[in-house]
């Protein structure tokens, strides 16, 4: 085997212990990556690919970032789902004689990232760990850069859904699983539909619950799992120990601002399946997946990014709990009402920092000075939110401005921290004048040297009587004597000639020397001792660092309130009545959405009614494009809305709280779960039928469309019965089977309601209003014809309903079909017209004989469009 350099045989020895990482190998002022690492590094990060000796004469591949720009380079890494080693040299070149002493202080991987620059302001980044007992699917999360730690454990038959749900809900950076893991479990199948997040495989020795138990009392430092209320799920414990496993084997720093951990369940909010979170685009679009066009993004006017994150689990949490919507809505209400508290609070809120990040980079010790500067400069506008306590009323908004104003922590930050610290840790400047003697006294001796130079170059000037000597300084050859040519002569024999230029020689004293030593010393030793006194005064911090997360906490909700009301009175929302009756009543509704698109004069809003007696299942008919599937979102939108303690696009709303949303709209094939379209949308009925209940709102937009009309429409039918006669969920139901509006004399709870259309001068207008009542058409054909399918077609269309409808049945359809279509062909490709015409020698003819023959082609014509109007328009 190839003899390797030491260097090369140390790094070689730290690369085994972290194969699946791009080791960064700190070499001086860069970090260095070789081998496969550096092929990789090389074309990700578009840098020059090299080569270094290895030893006996091996070229080793070599690629290497500047220390000081690695973050960006990190950052390019881990979006791509690669896991970096950061490896410091942990001793002082200069005090070190041979090979430094190197360790891996840190691994960033997807789910485990602090820094900013490597984060969404506006949300969480979640690292999860799935665990499985006989029983049970243990779900732990954590948002490493806030210090957010929940785990929750689910079991029965829909657990599998709502874990799914959740992860569909989480979108995590990163899922940690046993090894192993077998294909028919649900962990597996997690990581088959979530492609997007990096999956680790944990050793599986840690999914034992005896050492996960021990693991996390260790941590959290407590005596038993009750006080973490953890003692009843096990799953838990064991997804929640391998997150702590796993932090402490990657982030190697602290872990100081993970100091609690809550437990909760997914059915304590509004049930949200994945396909509702989805289709609904709670927080983000259909189409590609980004925030623009979610209900998120047209309801979030936070002032503050932890605002923002919470806005987001809000939406996508709402809750069940009547007392706690309706303690969000008063609050809401009464910053609604006073434009001058919610200004207030909004501009002061626009002068904190992300207090829970930062505290979050506090804690794992790695936040700069000017972070930590950021953090005094929010905490000052503390005092400035509890002022605003006696202004308040509101239960919630008490508790919250109530808020501990941390004077203690901003005091220490002031006294030590400088107005202007800086960015890096390498710089100085951190420390507050006055605040450390030594500091003081080095900065004078560092900086203030000038008096000494002025002295000296005095002195020199006397001492050898030439008047131009002066004093200068480079960065190649520190402190030196200028003297011009004509006076080289008077230079006295101890003067040391460094330098020539064109008129003048540079030469260094001994007693220049010295001096240059001592400042440049002096400001080594500034550095140090700044970044010693300033890794004391971030670790101090770190011990408040619960007081500060429950700071962040109050602020975020208080810019969700103050969010909320503003969207409110900006876009006309109105509170609605949240009670636990069975009513959903909603007096011109619209959706937040689509009215923000359209503009509010454009949307036509519309009522609901629902109940769980009479006007329990709605069946929606109508034109193509006339509204339904908007009409039914909003419904769903407004719902969700008012359990999230919002104000509603409405003019009045009553909401009886649901337990849960389930929609069901469109479909798509799932190939690669080896379904077809049809049955993913059977899959998704089953679903809702397993799962909804009489407290559930259904949006049902089509159902048994993928399949022959007869099959679907049965299907349609069925469904329909079983959820009016045994859920009893309040349902919407959007469909084109006419068919089905007979089901409201039949079935008690069906209603119909309808959207109206108006034809005027062979033109349909959508009026997009929702109305009492069955449609008798679904204007299919002209809906098409405004999407442009070409004239030919449309007319074609049009004959074959009416033919349709004059002989009354499908079974004929086909007949009908297959002849025109053989005989629309034949016209279009072989008319004899057209060969004619393609024949004419225009040139030739006399304008009368054009005339003649063109009466000859109408008679020619019109004798076959007797037969049928088919050939007439093809010919034309
Ligand atoms: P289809 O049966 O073809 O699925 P639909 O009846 O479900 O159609 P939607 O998709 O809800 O129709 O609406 C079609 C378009 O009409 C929407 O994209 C929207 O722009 C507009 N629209 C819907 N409802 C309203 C409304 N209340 N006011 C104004 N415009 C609306």
């Amino acid at each position: 085997m190839t003899k390797l350099t030491p260097m090369m045989e140390q790094y070689r020895a730290i690369k085994e212990q972290y194969p699946d990482c791009i080791l960064f190998f700190r070499l001086g002022d860069f970090y260095e990556m070789f081998f496969e690492d550096a092929e990789i590094a090389a074309q990700i990060l578009e840098i020059v690919l090299t080569a270094r000796d290895g030893g006996s004469g091996v070229k080793v591949p070599m690629c290497g970032v500047p220390f000081h720009a690695a973050d960006t380079y990190i950052s390019r890494l881990i979006a791509k789902g690669y896991r970096v080693a950061i490896c410091e040299q942990v001793e002082d070149p200069a005090l070190t004689k041979g090979l430094v002493k190197r360790e891996v202080v840190r691994v960033i991987t997807p789910g485990t990232v602090v820094d900013v620059s490597m984060l969404e302001a506006g949300e969480n980044n979640y690292l999860v760990a799935l665990a499985e007992n006989e029983s049970a699917i243990g779900l732990a999360v954590i948002d490493v850069s806030t210090g957010d730690f929940q785990a929750t454990e689910v079991s029965g038959p829909e657990a599998s859904s709502l874990v799914l749900s959740e992860l569909y809900r989480l979108r995590p950076a990163e899922c940690l699983i046993p090894a192993w893991t077998q294909r028919e479990s649900i962990l597996y199948e997690f990581t088959e539909k979530f492609q997007n997040s990096v999956v680790t495989e944990m050793d599986p020795t840690y999914y034992q619950y005896a050492w996960a138990e021990a693991k996390l009392r260790e941590f959290f430092e407590v005596e038993d799992l009750v006080e973490l209320g953890l003692e009843s799920c096990p799953a838990a414990v064991i997804a929640a120990a391998v997150i702590v496993a796993f932090l402490e084997s990657t982030c190697r720093a602290q872990l100081k601002h993970l100091s609690r951990i809550r437990t909760y369940q997914p059915r304590e909010y509004l049930g949200l399946d994945v396909n509702t979170r989805r289709n609904l685009e709670l927080t983000r679009n259909l189409k590609d997946g980004k925030r623009e066009g979610s209900l998120l993004a047209v309801i979030d006017c936070c002032r503050t990014a932890m605002g923002r994150r919470l806005l987001q689990r809000w939406l996508e949490q709402p809750l069940v709990d009547v007392k706690a919507i309706n303690e969000r809505l008063d609050a809401v209400e009464e910053m609604y009402n006073s434009f001058s508290l919610r200004e207030r609070i909004r501009e002061i809120l626009g002068d904190v920092h992300d207090i829970e990040r930062l505290a979050g980079r506090i804690g794992s010790g790695v936040a700069s000075p000017r972070e930590v500067l950021a953090l005094k400069n929010s905490l000052i506008n503390l005092p400035a939110f509890k002022a605003l306590l006696p202004e308040v009323r509101t239960h919630l908004l008490k508790k919250i401005l109530e808020l501990d104003t941390l004077e203690d922590v901003y005091r220490l930050l002031d006294s030590v921290l400088d107005e202007n610290a800086p960015a890096s840790i390498r710089e100085g400047g951190i420390i507050k004048p006055g605040c450390n003697p030594e500091v003081d006294e080095l900065r004078k001796l560092a900086f203030e040297g000038k008096e000494w130079l002025l002295e000296y170059e005095q002195g020199e000037r006397e001492r050898t009587g030439i008047k131009s000597l002066k004093l200068g300084f480079n960065r190649v050859f520190g402190y030196y004597i200028e003297v011009t040519k004509p006076n080289v002569h008077l230079v006295p024999s101890h003067y040391v000639r460094k330098q020539t230029l064109v008129n003048a020689e540079r030469y260094i004293t001994d007693d220049l020397k010295n001096y240059e030593e001592k400042v440049l010393s002096a400001r080594e030793k500034l550095v140090l001792l700044e970044q010693e006194l300033f890794q004391v005064l971030r670790e101090e911090v770190a011990c408040h660092v619960s007081r500060l997360q429950e700071v962040a906490g109050a602020l975020a909700k208080l810019d969700v309130i103050a969010c909320l009301a503003e969207t409110a009175f900006r876009h006309d929302y109105v509170r609605p009545l949240v009670d636990d009756s069975d009513v959903i009543f909603i007096k011109n509704g619209r959706h937040p959405v689509v009215e923000r698109f359209l503009g509010s004069e454009s949307f036509v809003p519309n009522d609901t009614y629902l109940d769980d007696k009479e006007r329990r299942l709605a069946i929606i008919t109508g034109p193509n494009m006339g509204g339904k599937s908007t009409y039914m979102r909003q419904v769903a939108l407004i719902t969700i809305l008012a359990q999230v303690g919002s104000f509603v696009p409405a003019t009045e709303a009553r909401i009886g709280v649901v337990d849960q949303v389930f929609t069901r709209v469109g479909a798509s094939d799932d190939l690669v779960g080896g379904q077809s379209t049809f049955m993913v949308e059977m899959v998704e009925v089953a679903h809702i039928l397993k799962n909804a209940t009489r407290k559930s709102l259904v949006i049902l937009d089509e159902i048994g469309r993928g399949t022959s009309t007869f099959d679907g429409m049965s299907i349609a039918q069925a469904v329909l019965e079983h959820i009016c006669s045994h859920i009893g969920a309040k349902t919407l139901f959007a469909t084109h089977y006419h068919e089905l509006t007979g089901l409201d004399e039949v079935l008690a709870g069906v209603f119909n309601l309808s959207v109206s259309v108006k034809e005027s001068a062979g033109t349909v207008i959508f009026l997009k209003k929702v109305i009492p009542g069955r449609a008798d058409k679904s204007y299919g054909i002209q809906v098409a014809g405004l999407a442009g399918l070409p004239v030919g077609v449309i007319q074609r269309a049009g004959d074959i309903l009416r033919s349709l409808e004059s002989k009354g049945g499908v079974d004929k359809v086909e007949a009908i079909n297959a002849s025109n279509v053989v005989q629309l062909a034949l016209f279009q490709e072989e008319h004899p017209l057209v060969e004619e015409l393609k024949q004419l020698e225009l040139d030739d003819m006399t304008p009368l004989e054009a005339l003649q023959l063109l009466y000859r082609w109408r008679e020619q014509l019109v004798a076959p469009s007797k037969k049928g109007k088919r050939n007439k328009r093809g010919g034309g």
